[in-house]
């Protein structure tokens, strides 16, 4: 529509909370299949070996959640995997690989997902730790409100969703220096997330990443990177899907960092 712009002074109005993620987000949550999926026996017997002990309860709420998932799966683009038995290794197994190094955490402990997706690794974990506080994180809205309405249905009490750009969320003083533990699946390489991830933690606290095979060859990389942000490398753990990187933040991160929206991917630290 034509219209004169009288006063370029007028700042722009807030935009209106974006009611159509909303309405399409509950459409997928309402028609999502009510029955949970239940484990492969493979997947009960891993656990175990990791130590896992479940509260009764929790295997039906991460069977609801893979049910969920895969369920909202077909109308957005959340997960490459599609077959049941593949997601409860690739996705709930995988998350469930932290519990070891968040066993350290006293209840009460802050953690925050960096790039949740469609929830992975936050919502399997706030499922199963109920007692730390957890906050998942993405930059895309269609994303965070299926997260929101995942963990609504589960009664995870102590969560928070956050629709926000690392980069951006890294600089607040709510969220920077703050958290006990960053934890990050698949979000990208070990330069770029350490440059989103480690500006979350507390000085003294850890950033968490499910890595793959090329864990080593990423930190090798990343080693100017992890220098500029304070931070070092503490351990790897070998675990049943892959490897979980730990490092941790020695200092408060320096101001320079994270870059600006899109620069920690852009261009990595310390080049490559
Ligand atoms: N952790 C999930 C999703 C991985 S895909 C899993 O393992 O399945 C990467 C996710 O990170 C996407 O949802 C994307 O929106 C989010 N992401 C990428 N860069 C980001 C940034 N700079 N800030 C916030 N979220 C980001």
């Amino acid at each position: 529509m034509a219209m004169p712009n009288r006063s370029s002074a007028t700042s722009e109005p807030a935009p209106a909370p974006d009611r159509s993620v909303e309405a399409f987000i509950a459409e997928i949550v309402s028609d999502a299949p009510k029955e949970p999926l239940v484990p492969p026996p493979e997947f009960l017997a891993q656990c175990a070996e990791l130590g896992i002990a479940f509260e009764p309860g929790e295997v039906e709420k991460l069977g609801r959640f893979l049910a969920l998932l895969l369920h909202a799966n077909a109308r957005m683009n959340l997960t490459a995997i599609k077959d049941p038995a593949e997601a409860w290794t690739r996705h709930i197994l995988d998350s469930l690989t932290l519990m070891a190094p968040l066993a350290e955490l006293p209840a009460g402990a802050s953690v925050i997902d960096v790039g949740t997706g469609g929830g992975v690794p936050g919502v399997p974990l706030a499922i199963v730790r109920p007692d730390l506080r957890f906050t998942l994180l993405d930059a895309t809205a269609k994303k965070t409100t299926f997260v929101r309405a995942a963990l609504d249905m589960f009664g995870v009490e102590h969560s928070k969703v956050v629709t926000a750009r690392a980069e951006e969320a890294g600089r607040d003083p709510e969220h920077r220096d703050t958290y006990d533990a960053a934890i990050a699946r698949a979000v990208g390489p070990m330069a770029t997330i350490a440059e989103l991830a480690t500006p979350f933690v507390k000085p003294g606290g850890v950033a968490l990443l499910i890595k793959g095979e090329k864990a080593s060859e990423e930190l090798e990389n990343a080693k100017a990177a992890l220098h500029l942000l304070l931070s070092h490398h503490a351990g790897t753990l070998e675990t049943p899907t892959g490897r979980i990187v730990i490092l941790e933040k020695m200092r408060p991160t320096p101001k320079a960092y994270p870059r600006g929206n899109g620069e920690p991917k852009r261009r990595p630290l310390g080049g490559s």
